[in-house]
């Protein structure tokens, strides 16, 4: 591993990053991007857009955003994806690299000769590898990495790692799902960043839950890394055998969105196994992004936000209706432009995500590092959902909150919502079912009471009928043991 820039990174102003990313966007647009990817020279060349008037980051609102949409194939790009990746050629090269650019190569070839230069430009671009988004509704879209984003990947993973503090003698369990998806594998590359040991499950496709209890027991790792609900579930299996988790110092979850109410659920289970202080941290990620971004160690119910890589990329929060640019602090959809990245590239890319609060420039109170920080408060914007409970009104219903509403309620294991239609009629009203499994002993028809009341509270609906299950019963509705991703809220209805 190269030493890191983070150290230094973190002492930078506001005003000195900002020169940074200035200089970095210029250079990736005019060196990199323009010239090497088919989609994005089209579109500066469709609109004019010469890539030297490109020199601040201000200068990013004249191009276009890019959407989930936009790789979607047709027929006459039948490969639309692959036109995001950049693809240099000798030729290409020569017209759009300045002269300091191209000596150093012409350098290499009269030193070690023509193919070894050559080999060492291709290394830089080649995909050698690959993960895929996990789009519900949408195909899932590849995105290649070439050795130089592996290299990127290596160094959010270590950054990550850096941030909770990790020492060089600590074990690490991932749980994540084993599949072709970000969060598994950044992992991965953050332990063999890091060079600590690191094991990695597989997720209950690949391990039953008693094999992944034995397998922590066994190893006695410090940090445990995984979904959310999956790791709640493994701990509670693990909580009520009675097994003893006190090597624990640290649960990192990611790939779906946590509050500091299931962070307090989860700290209580990991209480009761005489792991006593333990951090639990966030992370936040995608696969257009190819990293991801994590939390720092905060005192229970706080939390730092998602330390952000200014040298790597840049986080501008819109508008989602009119696309305008927001300020520091202020709430708006996420987007996303690298400023070192090889292998398929996005630029202006709209993650459908809102956050509350957006991003913030002051130093991070915990570890006072001078990065920018993304408020945790994201919710997707296509979680926001049309239901017609009644034929008069339709309401919209944002199923975050009320994944939130149930996950915070103590009396509550584990629940999920089902969407249906009426009689599985299509022309029917809309029915919105809930179902429980209750911890043991508490009052059924007042948790019912207290979950419609709540339900109502956030969404302004109220449920046609709560349901109360087995956990085992749940736990298959859930698919939380054989499902890379669990089935928490299940919209049945025919898509139109
Ligand atoms: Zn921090």
């Amino acid at each position: 591993m190269t030493l890191d820039p983070w150290s230094n990174l973190s002492r930078y102003t506001p005003p000195d990053i900002r020169a940074l990313q200035n200089q970095k966007l210029r250079r990736f647009i005019s060196e990199q991007l323009y010239p090497f990817s088919p989609h994005y020279r089209q579109v500066f060349d469709r609109l004019g857009i010469k890539p030297d008037e490109i020199r601040t980051v201000e200068d990013l609102k004249r191009i276009p955003f890019t959407s989930k949409t936009d790789f979607i194939a047709t027929p006459e790009h039948p490969d639309k994806s692959r036109e995001f990746v950049l693809q240099p050629n000798r030729e290409t090269i020569r017209r759009h690299w300045p002269l300091a650019k191209q000596l150093p190569i012409l350098f290499l070839a009269f030193q070690k000769g023509q193919d070894y230069a050559q080999e060492k430009i291709s290394r830089e671009y080649r995909p050698s590898f690959v993960t895929f988004t996990t789009g519900t509704t949408n195909k899932p879209v590849s995105f290649l990495y070439s050795e130089w984003d592996i290299r990127n990947l290596y160094l959010s993973g270590s950054r990550m790692l850096n941030l909770f503090g990790i020492k060089k003698d600590e074990r690490i369990f991932n749980m994540f799902p084993y599949a072709p998806h970000l969060a598994f594998w950044q992992v991965v590359f953050a332990g063999l960043a890091e060079c600590v040991t690191i094991f990695s499950s597989g997720g209950g496709k690949c391990l039953a839950t008693e094999g992944q209890i034995a397998a922590i027991l066994r190893m006695r790792p410090s940090i445990l890394l995984g979904v959310p609900s999956y790791v709640y579930h493994v701990l509670r299996e693990a909580r009520d055998k009675k097994s003893r988790m006190e090597f624990l110092r640290q649960v990192v979850l990611g790939a779906a969105r946590v509050t500091e109410g299931f962070k307090s659920k989860l700290r209580e289970l990991l209480f009761d196994m005489g792991a006593a202080e333990v951090a639990i941290l966030g992370t936040y990620g995608f696969t257009e992004a190819r990293c991801a971004w994590a939390e720092c160690p905060a005192q229970p119910g706080h939390n730092s936000g998602y330390h952000l890589y200014p040298d790597q990329e840049i986080i501008e929060i819109i508008d989602p209706d009119t696309g305008e640019v927001k300020k520091a602090g202020e709430d708006g959809e996420i987007v996303y432009t690298p400023l070192d990245a090889r292998g398929s590239v996005v630029l202006r890319y709209r993650t459908g995500d809102f956050v509350k609060g957006g991003v913030s420039f002051s130093p991070c109170p915990y570890c006072h590092r001078g990065v920018a920080r993304l408020s945790t408060d994201i919710t997707r914007l296509s979680d926001v959902k049309g239901l017609n409970l009644s034929k008069i009104k339709g309401s919209l219903v944002n199923l975050n909150d009320l994944a939130n509403v149930l996950n915070e309620m103590p009396n509550i294991t584990e629940w999920q919502v089902e969407i249906k239609k009426r009689n599985d009629d299509p022309h029917d009203v809309d029915e919105l079912l809930v179902y429980i499994s209750p911890k043991e002993g508490c009052d059924r028809n007042k948790l019912e009471v207290n979950i419609r009341k709540n339900i109502q509270l956030c969404s302004e609906v109220s449920p046609n009928a709560v349901n109360f299950l087995s956990l085992e019963e749940i736990v298959r509705r859930l698919e939380l043991e054989t499902a890379n991703k669990e089935k928490r809220i299940l919209d049945t209805r025919p898509r139109s």
